[in-house]
């Protein structure tokens, strides 16, 4: 699970809330005042649970998130509180009489100590509101979740209001036969998953309204439990109508807070929550021997204090056992990696979708593992944002966005052998038909129906069918087994401003535009057509295309640093790749380094080798053509031949330099900056190539 570990506000809001759920069982305020207590805990810590379910909401449904890896680690914490608890079950002779109703009730909703209720809820609610979410969309599922809420209301702080009418109170009678309470995984979960994944892709307000609602929220919501106490209307008091708005200006300003945190408070929250019941009971056994029962169990805050205290204990000693015994991870940034700028890669989405015309939707082309972004990553993040159609290279790169929980269109551009049709179909990717041939011949292979984009040649001669068989590209049309729901083309000099090159461009477009009309003519929907690639949407924006596939662009780099472009909407580089220096060695003037002694010290030098070759991307012929990395801010040169894995940069004018340095081979340090197109020149190549070929040895950091 993405713990958004930069999220402070969140984080130490995790360790409230835990100690509030406490609250809620062990009522500090009891001995003082009853109205007190209930305020404490029936109103104001009624805000911890939905915290934790906007907490996963937020993470794991609001990009970036995986739902069933999240599923899966919910179930083993069920699983293991359920175990832990059994003895105590056993003990107190809860098991006795149970059926299977009273089973089903226990492990799916109520959960199997009192306080374990927390995870089926979040088991069911989660699956249930990434179902919907997946399924129906946005909007349709926050009108389920709060229609399932108001549901739940009746037959929670409101159910004196329809106790006594006949109908409605049996069918909640029949709910409450299945689950004892609406407090649970369907009535109560959902809004707050759904509200979590929200504020995680939407923006919210400015801080002065998120108070002033948060403020109101409380106070209102403080009236309304009041009168529903006092109307006698309560049969359980977890749920208010105004508990959503709480939530919602609660989160907004939480997320406010920024700044990284350390320690795993995800964690301690967490086994603060499982173990605070046993705690209790440990707490009283402790108060009975040492005689302090006045002080620990009958004066409510005491109670409080001393299971708080020894829950927070407990959770520590676990947490610290666990990080000597646990297996070590290696770091991202031990040796060398690539860092993407996630805010970087969904700013140049929105400005290249703001730059398109009306109706031309950007598709963002995630090959090759996203020009080396990472493309599960970015196609989550774009996916958070709005970003609904990709394009991949191939059949395995669409598998792969799809099993990740991609959302939208996904072209599959290349080549794929018509014998993987049910792959196609079962993961609803559009195939590219390359050629009216393989249009043919993919529909006869097919059982069921496949989508496919037409690909037209009109002079690119890569793949497509030629624009002048317009019979033959009518008769894709009409196939049996395949939806045609596009047809597209390619442009081979979009990125080239010179004159022969700009009507050669023209006279692409005008072909294929020419064929659609034809089409459209005889009575055939083309579906969507596209053209532009980055270059082309650039150079030759163009209001007929439903989609432009911009690959080089949405990475904020261009090809070539010469290229000339008519337009760059303010696009900012999202990738940066950095090295640790893992040794500085001091050589005197003379001296040869490396294989075939191709580079000899002209001073005394101070030589830094880094571990990162061109097994990672960084290419051997770097050297010749001039390539530098930064250190402390400077340009050091890549001197002596590139290994696999290893390579040296003079650092003798780079002040102080240690082993564990930092070298940045393209992105900033300090004042200076080597952009992509840069470092790709001296490679001798273009910021395609470099791109792709950063190597699967590197980790991915994204911030
Ligand atoms: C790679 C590719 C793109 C994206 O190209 P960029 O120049 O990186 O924007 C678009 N269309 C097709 C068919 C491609 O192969």
């Amino acid at each position: 699970m993405d713990r958004g570990r930069n999220l402070k506000g969140i984080e130490l809001f995790r360790v409230a809330a835990a100690f509030l759920v406490v609250a809620i069982h062990t009522s500090p305020l009891a001995s003082y005042s009853a109205t007190a207590d209930f305020i404490l805990t029936r109103v104001f810590a009624r805000t911890a649970v939905p915290f934790f379910f906007m907490v996963t909401g937020c993470f794991v449904l609001g990009g970036g998130g995986n739902i069933r890896a999240s599923l899966k680690k919910l179930l083993i914490i069920y699983a293991a509180s359920a175990a832990l608890y059994l003895p105590v079950n056993v003990y107190a002779g809860h098991l006795s009489g149970w059926n299977l109703l009273e089973l089903v009730r226990q492990v799916f909703f109520e959960g199997t100590f009192y306080h374990l209720w927390y995870l089926p809820a979040a088991i069911l609610g989660l699956w249930l509101t990434g179902l919907m979410l997946r399924r129906l969309g946005d909007r349709p599922t926050a009108f389920i979740a709060a229609a399932l809420y108001a549901l739940g209301l009746l037959g929670d702080s409101y159910w004196g209001l329809i106790e006594n009418i006949p109908g409605i109170n049996s069918a909640y009678n029949a709910v409450f036969a299945l689950m004892g309470y609406t407090r649970n995984g369907l009535f109560f979960a959902p809004l707050f998953f759904w509200l979590g994944a929200k504020l995680r892709s939407g923006r919210g307000c400015s801080i002065g309204y998120e108070a002033a609602g948060l403020a109101a929220g409380l106070a209102l919501m403080l009236g309304e439990a009041l009168l529903a106490r006092s109307q006698g209307w309560q049969r359980h008091d977890s749920m208010y109508v105004l508990l959503p708005f709480v939530m919602y200006f609660l989160f907004a300003l939480l997320l406010r807070a920024r700044g990284r945190v350390r320690l795993p408070l995800g964690s301690f929250s967490l086994l603060v929550y499982i173990l605070h019941p046993a705690v209790i009971i440990a707490v009283r056994g402790a108060a009975r021997f040492l005689g302090l029962w006045d002080i620990l169990v009958e004066n409510s805050l005491g109670h409080y204090a001393a299971v708080c205290l020894g829950s927070a204990a407990a959770s520590a000693v676990i947490l610290l056992v666990w990080a000597r015994i646990r297996p070590r991870s290696v770091s991202p940034t031990a040796r060398a990696w690539v860092e993407v700028s996630l805010d970087a890669l969904k700013n140049n989405a929105k400005r290249l979708q703001d730059f398109a015309p009306e109706g031309c939707e950007l598709m963002a082309v995630l090959k090759c593992d996203a020009y080396g972004h990472g493309a599960v990553r970015s196609a989550r993040e774009l996916n958070s944002i709005g970003v609904g159609a990709f394009a991949v290279a191939c059949l395995a790169e669409g598998v792969e966005l799809r099993r990740a929980g991609v959302r939208g269109l996904i072209l599959i551009l290349g080549f794929t052998p018509v014998d993987q049709w049910r792959v196609i179909r079962r993961y609803k990717l559009t195939q590219c038909a390359v050629s009216a041939d393989y249009a043919r011949a993919l529909s006869e292979a097919v059982r069921g129906r496949v989508d496919v984009h037409l690909k037209v040649d009109t002079g690119m001669h890569r793949l497509g069918e030629s624009w002048e068989h317009t019979e033959a590209i009518a008769g894709c049309f009409g196939l049996p087994r395949l939806n045609v729901t596009g047809m597209f083309t390619h442009l081979a000099v979009s990125d080239s401003l010179s004159d022969s090159d700009v009507s050669f461009t023209e006279e692409q477009i005008r072909r294929f535009f020419g064929l659609a009309a034809e089409l459209e003519r005889r009575g055939i929907d083309t579906g969507a057509l596209h053209t532009q690639a980055s270059y082309g949407l650039l150079n030759y924006p163009d209001a007929r295309c439903a989609y432009a596939r911009a690959g080089v662009a949405l990475y904020g780099v261009k090809s070539d640093e010469h290229d000339g472009v008519r337009a760059w909407p303010e696009l900012e580089p999202a990738l940066s790749l950095r090295a640790r220096i893992g040794l500085v060695r001091e050589l005197p003037a003379g001296e040869s380094i490396g294989y075939g002694r191709e580079f000899t010290t002209a001073r005394a030098s101070k030589i830094a080798v880094l571990p990162v070759g061109y097994g990672d991307g960084v290419f051997r012929c770097a050297m010749h053509g001039g390539a530098e990395a930064l250190v402390n801010g400077k340009r050091c040169p890549v001197v002596a031949r590139i290994c696999m894995d290893q390579l040296c940069l003079d650092v003798t004018d780079a002040g102080d330099v240690k082993p564990g340095s930092v070298a940045t081979f393209i992105g900033r340090d300090g004042s200076e900056f080597i952009s992509c197109e840069e470092f790709a020149s001296k490679c001798g190549t273009i910021s395609n190539e470099v791109l792709s070929r950063l190597g699967k040895r590197l980790p991915r950091v994204y911030n």
